[in-house]
């Protein structure tokens, strides 16, 4: 199901890029929560972490090594924290699967 995510792929819409390749994109989130707040998704349409099989491995291999490096440039050496929220119980607004990426401040534990 195509998302505002499907459109900022398309570049029909602006995001602040910050990586960019064949399998995902990371950009930073338009309503941070965190004084560094960018998003990995991949290009392929996911709905959620709940809809992914067995063939899409190399994909979320992809973002995590995206999200590492793209944290790294972003100064977050100290720490930060990645973030699936999940269909509707995990409080997921966009249908897209993406990973928040949050950092620049101390994390706290549980969330809400
Ligand atoms: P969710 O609640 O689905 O896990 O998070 C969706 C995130 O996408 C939210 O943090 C929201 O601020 C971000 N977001 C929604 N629409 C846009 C947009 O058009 N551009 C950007 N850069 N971020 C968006």
């Amino acid at each position: 199901m195509p998302s505002i995510f499907s459109k900022i792929i398309a570049k029909e819409i602006p995001a602040d890029i910050l990586h960019e390749d064949d399998v995902c994109l990371a950009f930073r989130d338009i309503n941070p929560k965190a004084p560094v707040h960018f998003l990995v998704i991949p290009k392929k349409e996911i709905e959620s972490l709940a809809d992914v099989s067995e063939e899409d491995e190399a994909i979320l291999g992809r973002c995590m090594v995206v999200a590492s490096k793209v944290a790294d440039a972003e100064g977050l050496e100290a720490g930060y924290r990645m973030v699936a929220n999940t269909r509707e119980e995990g409080g997921q607004e966009v249908p897209h699967l993406h990973f928040h990426i949050l950092g620049g401040r101390p994390m706290n534990w549980p969330p809400g």
